[in-house]
């Protein structure tokens, strides 16, 4: 039973569950575990067969994370850490997968998840104050809060090209990569994408395939991983220290607990901060983005050029012929102002071998698959299997998937049609009681996720409970608060680099998509700040009141 008194007196409606939860990934666990500790009754509705997510789902060789492993996890509960190790700096997907599978056990969280059941649409009842959220195999439950944990990276995107359907080989998408080892030993294999996905897979696959041939429209700033076992006095090493790393991590723009050079690049001499990026750059991963303070580097254009052009000249270093160096050296966007992916694997040195031909779609674009492989403006390429690493409609595509209808009959399709918006990424005007985790206009993407999820996850938590302490049946983010919001958010954007970027987190990847920045890119740290002060200042920007015909929930 609560021990939170719920609002029910007066109310003749009645809700299956106090909460729904969609996803079933690091947001849709955590959140189910909150609200049962409040001692609400909760539903969780996966898509997949099983829990992990992003984990779930990606399982194409070389999947890993960016993030260290020690930091690749959740904060909130000390006996999860005394009783999981990493094995690597940087893990593969099977092992975050087996985490996250050991979290949901630990918890014991699937008894609330109902698996292999995708949420079509949700629909908001505006004198109950409920929402009922509806499955694709026609299952309703009503309930009081509707809360999403779909994922900013959860709708695979994949070009739609002329003659996929005649092409005889096989085709994959390695956001929908399938549980089995592929043997691509004989194989001609294609790749399309070079993001942080494309440049695992293929530093991964580059000399395991016959011929590998890989399709980039732009090259990107890859810096080294430098990936190592984590040794048994590492560990003992971050164990003893987890608080502080703990709160060095929320207490920062990233989520990530790296110190950065205490000068601005402005006090260095040009030898001095070669020095400092040489340095970082041997640390490698997050770390070099840290070389100086993130924010400086993401938006001031002189420090960050330097930094691009470090980049580019490591990269000519490694490629051992000069055209295709020049092809893989990036121009066209500041370094950061894209998601900065990782090399693993000596990404680069890959297109000195033999078997490995680089394409350069953007010179002669991909026309078409034939039954034999893709034919580009200037060329043909036999290929037996061909590896679409074309990410994700980013940021909403899950969101809008649902069919979402909030009050008045205004859904979030139309509402959104010239892009997202929202109150802090948590709340959107016009849909009351609905929560986004990671939702646009939030930091998500632009951190060490989970860092920011479990902010996301505790504030909607500590909210669900302190309207239940007062008697609140609804909550919805005002006009105003949101239209601010936004304009914070693509006032600070503006600001920095990411505006000369086509990037994902503005929809660039997806043809016809709305673009607009959409992460908040304040930092997390003074993100939190302001969620805070919101929620401390009765949810300031929201409005919040009971209404007349409040559900009492069944069976709790
Ligand atoms: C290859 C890859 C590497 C990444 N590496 C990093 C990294 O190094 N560091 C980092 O911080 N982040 C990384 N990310 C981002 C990653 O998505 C987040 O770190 C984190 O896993 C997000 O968790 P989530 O629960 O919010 O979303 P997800 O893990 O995406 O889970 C969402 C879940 O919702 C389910 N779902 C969606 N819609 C529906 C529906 N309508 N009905 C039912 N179920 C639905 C999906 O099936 C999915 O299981 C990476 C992402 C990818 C794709």
């Amino acid at each position: 039973m609560s021990d939170i008194d719920t609002h029910t007196e007066g109310g003749t409606g009645s809700a299956d569950v106090d909460a729904v939860v969609i996803g079933a990934g690091f947001s849709g666990l955590y959140m189910l575990h909150r609200l049962r500790e409040l001692g609400l009754s909760v539903r969780v509705f996966e898509k997949g067969d099983g829990v992990g997510g992003t984990w779930y789902w990606n399982r194409y060789p070389g999947a890993r994370c960016d993030s260290e492993s020690h930091i690749y996890c959740y904060s909130f509960a000390e006996e999860l850490h005394e009783d999981w190790e990493w094995s690597e700096r940087y893990p593969e997907q099977p092992e975050i997968l087996a985490y996250l599978q050991f979290v949901a056990d630990r918890l014991d969280l699937r008894r609330d998840i109902e698996f292999e059941t995708e949420v079509t649409s949700a629909t908001y009842d505006e004198s109950s104050s409920t929402w009922t959220v509806e499955t694709a195999d026609g299952e309703r439950v009503s309930t009081r809060f509707f809360i999403t944990a779909v994922g900013c990276l959860s709708k695979p995107f994949r070009p739609d090209f002329d003659g996929l359907d005649d092409f005889e080989g096989e085709w994959y998408h390695t956001a929908r990569w399938p549980d089995e080892e592929i043997d691509f030993g004989d194989d001609h294999v294609g790749v399309i994408g070079t993001g942080s996905t494309g440049i695992q897979f293929i530093s991964e696959v580059g000399g395991r395939a016959d011929h590998l041939t890989v399709f980039q429209r732009t090259p990107n700033y890859a810096v080294p991983a430098r990936n190592r076992p984590l040794g048994d006095e590492e560990y003992a090493d971050i164990r003893a220290n987890y608080d502080d790393i703990w709160e060095r991590a929320r207490d920062s723009r990233l989520g990530m607990p790296f110190d950065w050079e205490q000068h601005t690049a402005f006090n260095l001499s040009d030898e001095e901060i070669e020095e400092v990026l040489e340095e970082r750059w041997q640390q490698g991963g997050f770390r070099f983005l840290h070389a100086f303070e993130p924010g400086y580097i993401l938006s001031n254009a002189e420090i960050n050029e330097t930094i691009s052009e470090f980049i580019r000249e490591k990269i000519r270093e490694k490629v051992d012929d000069p055209e295709t160096a020049e092809k893989l050296v990036p121009t066209d966007h500041p370094y950061g102002s894209k998601r900065p992916p990782m090399d693993y694997n000596d990404y680069y040195g890959t297109y000195n071998r033999d078997d490995v031909t680089l394409v350069d779609v953007d010179e002669a674009p991909i026309e078409a698959f034939t039954p034999d492989g893709i034919r580009t403006a200037d060329d043909h390429y036999d290929l037996d299997t061909v590896v679409f690493a074309t990410g994700f409609d980013a940021m909403t595509g899950a969101l809008l998937a649902i069919d979402i209808e909030g009050r008045d009959g205004q859904t979030l399709e139309a509402k959104w049609e010239a892009g997202p918006r929202t109150y802090l990424g948590l709340g959107i005007h016009g849909f009351p009681n609905l929560f986004t985790i990671t939702g646009p206009q939030s930091p998500s993407v632009l951190t060490n996720m989970p860092m920011a999820i479990e902010q996301h996850v505790e504030w909607i938590a500590d909210c669900i409970a302190y309207m239940d302490e007062q008697g609140y049946d609804r909550i919805e983010a005002t006009e105003d608060a949101e239209t601010q919001w936004v304009q914070n958010t693509n006032m600070l954007a503006e600001n920095m680099l990411f505006s000369e970027a086509k990037s994902w987190y503005r929809g660039a990847n997806v043809p016809g998509k709305t673009q607009v920045f959409t992460p908040f890119p304040g930092g997390l740290d003074n993100y939190r700040e302001i969620c805070d002060r919101v929620a401390g200042d009765d949810y300031d920007g929201f409005e919040l009141d009971r209404v007349d015909d409040a559900p009492t929930v069944e069976g709790r």
